[in-house]
């Protein structure tokens, strides 16, 4: 298929390459300039990447970089046509994507929202989970894109709604590792080393998706960005945002939403959101010691 493919950032990058590499005829683009991928033309711009193709495919920061591409200067909106469709693998509110379809509608446009579980890794092994709201044709259209890039679709509903249930997740993976950090942290300062705790958690009803992915890095003392922390702030912001807008009380992501609020004053924005621990070895006064699994 023809696909414009923008945004070129941890995930972006190798989503793009993905589907260049499944034979698809991909056009890329980046806001900074110098980011090409392998097998895909570079455009100079979000509306040149869109002249012509049958997909175009977003992977960006928040809610304001996705309405800047879309109808910005130099966007998209002013090279689509009847029959296109628009997919957004970013992360951003479910309240202004359905808005962003209503906008595109009137020229023949679907917009699908795709959000994706599965981090750095899943994006470059393909094996991303697909979080999708829209309707079921046009995603059928988009299966081919799918298997290029991730190993599972869950169609949660109409658009937006992948939105809704992706922020649902990242509210649980927030407040699952904020668990895990403050486990680790209270157990150096008990003196009860991680590496001696991670074996009872990996053999107990503790363990989960989020500490086997996490717990490698964290003992290692690799935090670097696999999810920045300042991506995760966001998504702590769109779930409260939500609940706000639903009168929903949420007071535990209230909290951690303070964790990460002085971990970003205090440098972290861009290492990984596992760097929140850093946070909790500074009150404490000590440091969690391990070693890579
Ligand atoms: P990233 O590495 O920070 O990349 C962000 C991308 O957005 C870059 O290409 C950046 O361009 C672009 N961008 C930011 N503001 C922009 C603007 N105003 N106009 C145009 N482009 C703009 O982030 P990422 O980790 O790939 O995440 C991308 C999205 O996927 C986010 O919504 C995130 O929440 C979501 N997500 C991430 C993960 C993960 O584990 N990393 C997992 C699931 C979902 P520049 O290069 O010019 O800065």
């Amino acid at each position: 298929m023809k696909v414009a493919f923008l945004g070129l950032g941890i995930m972006g990058h190798a989503m793009a390459t993905n589907l260049a590499k499944a034979g698809h005829e991909v056009t890329v683009w980046n806001r900074t300039p110098g980011k090409n991928v392998e097998g895909a033309r570079t455009a100079a711009s979000p509306a040149e990447a869109a002249q012509g193709v049958e997909v175009v495919w977003m992977c960006l920061s928040d809610t304001a970089a996705v309405e800047s591409v879309l109808f910005g200067a130099n966007g998209v909106e002013t090279s689509l046509t009847d029959g296109m469709i628009i997919a957004d693998s970013s992360t951003i509110s479910p309240s202004a994507t359905r808005h962003f379809a209503e906008r595109i509608a009137p020229k023949g446009v679907k917009y699908v929202d795709s959000p994706v579980t599965g981090s750095k890794t899943g994006a470059e092994s393909g094996t991303l989970i697909f979080i999708v709201g829209g309707d079921e044709a046009t995603i059928e259209k988009l299966k081919p894109l799918y298997a290029a890039m991730g190993k599972k679709i869950f169609r949660i509903g109409e658009t937006g709604k992948g939105q809704s249930a992706k922020i649902v997740m990242n509210l649980q993976i927030a407040l699952i590792y904020e668990g895990f950090a403050e486990a680790l942290t209270l157990a150096a300062k008990l003196g009860v080393e991680a590496q001696t705790l991670m074996p009872l958690i990996q053999a107990s009803m503790v363990n989960s998706g989020v500490v086997t992915y996490k717990a490698p890095f964290v003992l290692g003392r690799d935090f670097s960005a696999n999810f920045p922390l300042k991506l995760m702030r966001k998504d702590i912001r769109l779930a409260l945002e939500a609940a706000k807008e639903s009168r929903v009380k949420l007071p535990g992501l209230e909290t951690v939403e303070d964790i990460y609020d002085v971990a970003i004053e205090d440098g972290h924005a861009d290492l990984d959101y596992a760097a929140t621990l850093l946070l909790l070895e500074k009150w404490a006064g000590i440091e969690v010691k391990g070693q890579a699994a």
